[in-house]
């Protein structure tokens, strides 16, 4: 069994990323730069935010942090969000999920301009996608190929089982996967008797946010797992796979912690690059 380690391909795919940061910087005289908007203190929303911020100081992006209060008004949120879209030193920017229920999370989402949406969630962007066209990939789902292409994992002809069907991961690591040319089966929380889809599948992507829904009786000797999951259990952290045994018969798994996570922020440092090439160049086409 081979560990796909997110930790390690996002480590090196850093370095590379952060040498075209130099360089871009140089040429554009002005470093890229991603806003993160957080609500409250939920704590696993200041866990990941901590990484984001470690992740963007590494590679040379600015990280800005506007951190409201749990009661901010939908109002006063809106008009940060309008504020930043408009503000030329900003060319990225995420509202941390989840946010507090008295905030219209899909309105806030789809004010972010879709040139500045490094989360790849604007309904523009996710058009695009499932157009398959050029655009900003959600980040995990952008992440998890990114890790696949890392291990030089190729994925045409395989059959290929994802398990979470939401806008932010299943959906479009299914369309991602089948623009690669796998065949896809997408299973949901309706889905009769899921050991059937999983059981002949060459690759399954977990992502349901339920511990050790994927177990070993359900998958075939050499599946390639990757486990999306992040779920905190007796204090310990662990993915949607079990893990223990399913390892023993998969060719390749992703851990958790240090498989889809760090690769997913890997993916929104890129997206964050993108987002200011394309800022820098039409700054320049309209001189
Ligand atoms: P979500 O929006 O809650 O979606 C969960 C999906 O799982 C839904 O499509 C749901 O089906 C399906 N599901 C739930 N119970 C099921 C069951 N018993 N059998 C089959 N399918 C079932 O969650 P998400 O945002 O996609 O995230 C999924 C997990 O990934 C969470 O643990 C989240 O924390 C984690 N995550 C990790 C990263 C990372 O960087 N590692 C990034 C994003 C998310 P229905 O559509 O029918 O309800």
């Amino acid at each position: 069994m081979m560990l796909l380690s997110g930790r390690k391909a996002s480590k090196a795919l850093k370095e590379t990323l952060k040498n075209k940061i130099v360089k871009a910087s140089e040429k554009y005289s002005k470093s890229p730069s991603l806003a993160v908007i957080l609500v409250g203190d939920n704590p696993a929303s200041l866990s990941y935010i901590k990484g984001k911020k470690k992740a963007c100081e590494l590679v040379g992006i600015d990280y800005k942090l506007y951190h409201l209060k749990e009661d901010v008004s939908q109002f006063e949120l809106e008009t940060l969000i309008v504020e930043l879209n408009q503000d030329e030193q900003i060319d990225a920017m995420i509202l941390q999920l989840p946010i507090p229920k008295h905030l219209d999370e899909n309105y806030l989402i789809d004010l972010i301009s879709r040139e500045k949406d490094a989360d790849g969630f604007h309904v523009v962007n996710q058009g695009y996608l499932y157009q398959h066209k050029k655009t900003i990939y959600p980040a995990t789902p952008k992440g998890i190929i990114g890790l696949l292409d890392f291990y030089q994992i190729n994925v045409e002809g395989m059959n290929a089982t994802i398990i979470g069907r939401s806008n932010i991961v299943g959906f479009p690591v299914a369309r991602m996967l089948m623009d690669r040319g796998a065949t896809i089966t997408v299973c949901h929380s309706k889905t009769k008797d899921l050991k059937s889809h999983t059981i002949n599948a060459d690759i399954i992507v977990v992502a349901t946010g339920r511990p050790h829904i994927l177990t070993k009786e359900m998958v075939k000797s050499g599946v390639i797992v990757v486990d999306v999951g992040i779920n905190r259990v007796d204090g310990k952290l662990i993915g949607d796979v079990d893990f223990d045994e399913v390892s023993k018969i998969a060719s390749m798994i992703t851990p958790v912690p240090g498989g889809v996570g760090p690769m997913t922020i890997y993916g929104l440092l890129e997206n964050t690059f993108e987002l200011y090439l394309e800022h820098q160049e039409s700054k320049i086409k309209s001189f």
